[in-house]
């Protein structure tokens, strides 16, 4: 596997093969047949491309979306790979080229659309090539177990039979049991090797909030991550655009996408987001499908999704370099209502509803997220992930039997005909036209429940529905039903936990800022300006950003800051088409940027060295900054600045005894040496300057101790 290691770095610039890749690509290297089940961003592709680079012969590579298929040949063709594509988009005269460099042995590999891989014309074709293998990616489109089966790749069973020594690796991202078998039969594949990996994404953080004040939560959501591209996935058109327009309003760049769009616009608008013009898109679950963009840093679900299998292929669109991504999902119980009206109609009725139950179940966690997840996926996970918000922040439960009394009671006196929106009116005491004339307002729990908001009640109810005290009668217009057990709480004292709504916040929405090390600011910075020198490249190169070089790549230049071929190429993701050509513009980048700053501190150390020099020929602070014409706080920060730097300066002229004292107080009960905490700490007691002053003073005398 010597060379699989040094093609995988000459080509694609990467030092290790993950998990089952170099496993795959020996079973291909063999000549077995083999299925590979790897969650998105799992990293299929490599596991055929390698092999294809190492034999002799040309691959054909079997992709049901044309818009994937051009990615991937154009990614290809950045790393120096020779492939290219067949499919009905291209003229008559562009396939007979592409068919002639085949001939020529020119291209390595061949992506073909199911259609095309079936037509006669291509069997010809295949009878006069030597194809090495036959990749089918997104095998999971041949069974009509999968979620989206495609009549052509049923005629797919034809290749074993007639390329019988060929080769087959079928992939996809679909676990289950049954389009697996499905898969293994439908192709006729020969004893496959069975390739079947871990379904966890680690590096996804899972959070659940409930949905209420979505807007306010998302905007701060997205202002935390500026220049981050996200995805918000939507159920309905309408509110992909009204979200939409109301974030646009809120001054974020982002559009909307759903299939009311024409093909045009809709692949307009997947170009400009996958070429990072348009950060943020909201959209309907139609989005996505066709989408290899790996530096997606976010998705958020504005509404609840159907089934925990469209979930997880929904967020695995976010984070496919492997870098943190996050994801959040809004969980209200109108979703649920929506998603039941949906159910009633459909044929699977008992399987979707069960599903969805799985989800609801997800959402209502108490344990480890992942956990759930996972073993949905039948994978056991040892310990609690701590990297979802049921780990970082675990729900805290109350006694809710007042509460679960007041609604299960209102249930009752409204003879259980009437849905969730009404029960509530009656317990708020709403004076609703419809309320009164039906006399609601003399029922006995009428404003019972006025101390709870609307939107708290919903999570109230949603958490009695998910615990089984009430339950909906989706054929008697959503009407609420009481259970076996609720007669208990009403009757016997059963007790009811609830969780509390303010700990269910997750805490992705609110991370503190803490002060970051100048290091870091540095590696931001720096990073933004190798983002942008990307964005740049891939105008006028024509190329996906991302297909330039990851963030994942960008990120370890920001931290390695390579300015030599050689320290370029040890980065992870340049290889060495990449080197040749834009390594050059990169570290010319690195080095500009590192100037700039070397400036920038040149700059301020003058104007420390300047205020230094008034100060030994006994000029006050106040005189300083009259003629240096800077706020006097500046110069006591120079001064500071200097004392920390070892200058001679008289720090403690500055300061009374007590202040001194008091500062130091603070921060032995504080624990913080940081100027703006200490300020926050006293109560903004003291004047910002005489707290910076302090913290040198006491920076000094303990280093010097
Ligand atoms: P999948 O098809 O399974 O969703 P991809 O093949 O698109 O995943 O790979 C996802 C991302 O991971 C791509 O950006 C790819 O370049 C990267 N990748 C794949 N294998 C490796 C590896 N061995 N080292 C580093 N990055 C890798
Ligand atoms: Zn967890």
């Amino acid at each position: 596997m010597k060379l699989a290691n040094r093609i995988l770095k000459k080509y694609f610039g990467y030092d290790k093969f993950r998990p089952l890749q170099s496993e795959v690509i020996q079973s291909i290297l063999d000549g077995d047949d083999a299925l590979v089940i790897m969650p998105t961003g799992g990293g299929k592709s490599l596991c055929f491309q390698i092999p294809a680079l190492m034999m002799e012969g040309v691959a054909i590579v079997v992709s049901p979306l044309i818009a994937l298929m051009k990615d991937q040949v154009e990614g290809l063709q950045a790393n120096g790979v020779n492939a290219a594509f067949l499919n009905s988009s291209q003229t008559a005269n562009v396939q007979n080229e592409i068919i002639e460099d085949i001939h020529k042995g020119k291209i390595k590999l061949l992506y073909v659309s199911p259609e095309k891989l079936v037509s006669e014309e291509f069997y010809y074709l295949l009878l006069q090539l030597k194809v090495n293998l036959f990749a089918i990616d997104e095998a999971h489109c041949i069974s009509v177990w999968g979620h989206d089966f495609r009549p052509e790749y049923s005629k797919m069973a034809y290749l074993k039979k007639q390329f019988p020594l060929v080769p087959i690796v079928a992939l996809t991202a679909t676990a289950d049991s049954l389009t697996q078998k499905d898969i293994v039969k439908q192709l006729g594949l020969d004893e496959p090797k069975l390739f079947l990996s871990s379904f966890d994404r680690p590096n996804l953080s899972l959070n659940v909030a409930p949905g209420k004040d979505k807007f306010k939560s998302i905007l701060g959501f997205i202002r935390q991550r500026p220049h981050q591209s996200g995805i918000i996935y939507c159920l309905s058109r309408k509110s992909c655009e009204g979200l939409s327009e109301k974030l646009s309003k809120a001054g974020v760049n982002a559009s909307y996408y759903h299939a009311g769009l024409s093909p045009e616009e809709r692949a307009k608008r997947q170009d400009a987001f996958i070429n990072d013009e348009i950060p943020i898109i909201c959209a309907t679950i139609a989005f996505g499908m066709g989408i290899d963009k790996s530096n997606v840093r976010w998705v958020i679900h504005y509404n609840l999704p159907r089934n925990i299998e469209s979930y997880y292929q929904e967020i695995g669109r976010a984070g496919r370099d492997g870098l943190k991504a996050d994801t959040l999902l809004f969980y209200s119980f109108a979703d649920v209502i929506v998603h039941r009206k949906f159910i009633e109609k459909s044929a699977l009725k008992d399987v979707s509803n069960a599903k969805l139950e799985r989800i609801q179940q997800f959402c209502d966690a108490q344990i480890c997220r992942r956990k759930i997840l996972l073993s949905y996926f039948g994978e056991h996970l040892e310990e609690d992930c701590g990297n979802c918000d049921v780990c970082k922040n675990p729900p805290k439960q109350f006694d809710g039997t007042l509460i679960a009394q007041k609604a299960l009671s209102a249930v009752v006196r409204l003879k259980e005909h009437e849905s969730v929106g009404t029960v509530i009116d009656v317990l708020r005491g709403s004076s609703r036209q419809e309320i009164i004339s039906k006399g609601y307002n003399k029922v006995k729990t009428y404003g019972a429940g006025k101390d709870i908001s609307h939107q708290d009640w919903q999570q109230y109810m949603l958490q009695l529905l998910n615990l089984g005290y009430i339950s909906v009668g989706y054929d008697e217009g959503n009407a609420l039903k009481l259970a076996e057990q609720s007669r208990e709480v009403l009757f016997s004292g059963r007790k009811v936990n609830l969780v509390h709504l303010a700990s269910m916040n997750s805490k992705v929405l609110k991370t503190p800022d803490k002060a970051k090390p100048s290091k870091q600011i540095y590696r931001e910075d720096l990073f933004e300006a190798l983002r942008k020198l990307r964005l740049r490249i891939s105008r006028t190169s024509r190329i996906a950003p991302y297909l330039v070089f990851s963030d994942a790549t960008l990120h370890e230049m920001a931290e390695e800051k390579p300015t030599s071929e050689f320290e370029m190429k040890m980065i992870s993701g340049v290889g060495e088409r990449k080197y040749q050509l834009y390594g050059e513009f990169f570290i010319n980048e690195i080095l500009g940027f590192e100037q700039s700053k070397n400036q920038e501190a040149k700059k301020s150390s003058q104007s420390f060295y300047e205020t230094y020099e008034f100060y030994k020929q006994g000029y006050s602070v106040d005189e300083i900054a009259k003629i240096r014409n800077i706020n006097p706080v500046t110069i006591y920060s120079h001064l500071a600045s200097l004392y920390e730097k070892g200058a001679d300066i008289d720090i403690l002229s500055f300061l009374h005894v007590n202040e001194l004292e008091s500062i130091q107080n603070a921060v032995s009960e504080s624990g913080s040496l940081n100027t703006k905490d200490l300020y926050v700490y006293m109560n903004e007691e003291l004047p910002y300057y005489k707290i910076r002053l302090a913290t040198s003073y006491l920076k000094v005398a303990t280093e010097l101790k």
